[in-house]
């Protein structure tokens, strides 16, 4: 297996050059030039020869070079047109390496993993475009495609919300949704002077490990989350109201207010108070 050639200033100025690249805003491009943090996403992304990698948003195939070194197969999801004739020409002799010109959006992930990886679970690895990080992640657990871990860089504001408890300002729906399926655990904290051009945020590279079960039992799964939404929709409004003018959900006043009581935290307390096996608890009261 040829060793990776790119991940520092000089090679990805050469490559933009050759091909007069022009970096586009609206697909989140801040590329890697800093080889030590890509050996710490590959060590933390703990990827061996048998494994099958999904890599969102390749760029120019900085990081897609590393990780061809270290997994059977690597899959590569790229929106930018303009970048494939430049991965064609960096992942050359990368026999492992597929790409797809595709937003990864809109590709049936577990269709992949089933056609390429017989089905088993399969790791996720991406420096990801900020703009869709929440959508490509919920994504990810919520169609239930076989995953075995996610290693992301992420904003860092991000990250943080990921794994933090009740009782902090950033905690939310993100945070539950991602601690119901996996457990987050931030690998290191990412400058913007890693990568070209400097992202305006702090970043930092967060490990999800996909839970073999999750953490606490719900009878309806899809209740449970449109209560999160919607008592994080109302922050400043206690859990009862909140719930009351969601949408969402279709409730009786009394109903609400009885499943509210049975935590026994009072009837003014917020959703921002709620552990995640409240919130379940929660559901499940309301499920019967
Ligand atoms: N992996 C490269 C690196 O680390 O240098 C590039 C990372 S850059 C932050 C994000 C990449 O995702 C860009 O190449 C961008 O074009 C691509 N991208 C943006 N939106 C996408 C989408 N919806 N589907 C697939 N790729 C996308």
């Amino acid at each position: 297996m040829k060793q990776p050639t790119l991940g520092n200033p000089q090679n990805t100025i050469a490559v933009l050059q050759k091909y007069n690249f022009v970096f586009q805003k609206k697909f989140g491009q801040n590329f890697l030039i800093d080889t030590h943090v890509l050996d710490k996403i590959i060590r933390a992304a703990e990827i061996d020869a048998e494994d099958m990698v999904l890599e969102i948003g390749p760029g120019i195939g900085t990081m897609t070079q590393y990780l061809a070194c270290a997994a059977k197969k690597v899959i590569a999801v790229e929106i930018d047109r303009a970048l494939i004739p430049i991965l064609e020409d960096t992942l050359d002799g990368y026999e492992n390496v597929r790409i797809i010109n595709e937003d990864v959006l809109k590709v049936d992930i577990g269709r992949l993993a089933a056609e390429e990886n017989s089905g088993r679970p399969i790791k996720v690895v991406a420096n990801l475009p900020y703009y869709i990080t929440t959508p490509i992640i919920m994504g990810l657990f919520e169609n239930h495609v076989p995953i075995k871990s996610i290693t992301v860089m992420v904003q860092k504001e991000v990250a943080d919300r990921m794994q933090v408890g009740p009782g902090t300002k950033d905690y939310g729906a993100l945070s539950l949704a991602v601690q119901y399926y996996a457990k987050p655990y931030i690998v290191a904290n990412v400058p913007p002077n890693c990568f070209m051009p400097r992202p305006k945020v702090g970043s930092a590279v967060i490990r999800l490990e996909r839970h073999e079960k999750p953490p606490v039992e719900v009878k309806d799964e899809n209740l449970m989350f449109r209560l999160i939404r919607a008592s994080f929709n109302q922050r400043r409004k206690t859990l009862a109201n909140g719930l009351k003018n969601s949408p969402e959900l279709d409730f009786e006043k009394e109903q609400i207010e009885e499943a509210v009581l049975s935590l026994g935290k009072g009837a003014s307390v917020r959703g921002e108070a709620l552990t995640l096996e409240e919130f379940a608890a929660l559901a499940n009261v309301l499920a019967d």
